[in-house]
């Protein structure tokens, strides 16, 4: 353990060197600022960042709009490190400790297994952030499937509509678990010698007969009633 922070020491002064950004050239003077003026370079600023080898510290470029008073370290964007302390691989780190325990053994499961310090409140945090982010980004593809414009049929009629239901446990005597058809319900084998239940998948087949007034087919149950799947 004392080598592997030993190295850790050594990685993390290495990546701090690299981290050093020049002062930019005459001609990345000025960056656009969102507020439509342009945002003007004022010195290089230090921050630092826990990353998997440690903490380090990084010098990068700062601009500020003298319009909006908005300040910019486009290095923090292009790293993923904006507003936040933690490397893109050390988040990751705490939010799969923040999702597999309590915060507190979160803490210091990142002590043991990656030689890193942090605070319970930092998995919390983090692993918080990235759920909620997680949780933005399927509301967003939720949203997206419900605006979707599916053409409607305009008198094309659909020949066969197919609607495939999942399977659920049934209770059944002894007799009823070999396989058999009834009223469009395939009844499984259960699996087990003496299982009291069996499963159930059933299926459905729409057959277009006759458009409704809105021009929709009007479903009805296929004749040649329900298999097994
Ligand atoms: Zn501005």
């Amino acid at each position: 353990m004392a080598f592997r922070s030993a190295l850790h020491r050594a990685g993390a002064a290495a990546l701090s060197e690299l981290l050093r950004f020049p002062v930019p050239a005459r001609e990345r003077g000025s960056l656009p600022c969102p507020c439509g003026q342009r945002a003007d370079y004022q010195e290089l600023r230090s921050g630092a960042v826990l990353t998997a080898l440690g903490w380090v510290q990084m010098w990068r470029p700062y601009y500020l709009c003298p319009h909006c008073h908005s300040g910019q370290f486009p290095v923090d964007v292009e790293l993923d490190v904006l507003n936040t302390e933690f490397s893109p691989g050390v988040r990751r780190m705490l939010a799969l400790v923040g999702q597999e325990m309590p915060f507190r053994q979160g803490r210091e499961q990142m002590k043991l297994r990656a030689d890193l310090e942090v605070t319970a409140k930092s998995v919390e945090r983090t692993a918080e952030a990235l759920g909620a982010d997680i949780g933005q980004r399927q509301q967003a593809q939720i949203q997206q499937a419900l605006e979707l414009n599916l053409p409607a049929p305009e008198n094309q009629p659909i020949p066969i509509l197919y609607v495939q239901m999942d399977g659920t446990g049934v209770p059944v005597v002894k007799k009823e678990t070999d396989p058999r058809m009834n009223s469009g319900t395939c009844l499984l084998p259960a699996t087990e010698s003496r299982a009291s239940s069996s499963e159930t998948r059933r299926r459905f087949t729409m057959v277009n007969s006759r458009p409704t007034d809105g021009g929709w087919p009007t479903p009805r149950r296929s004749p040649v009633g329900q298999k097994c799947m």
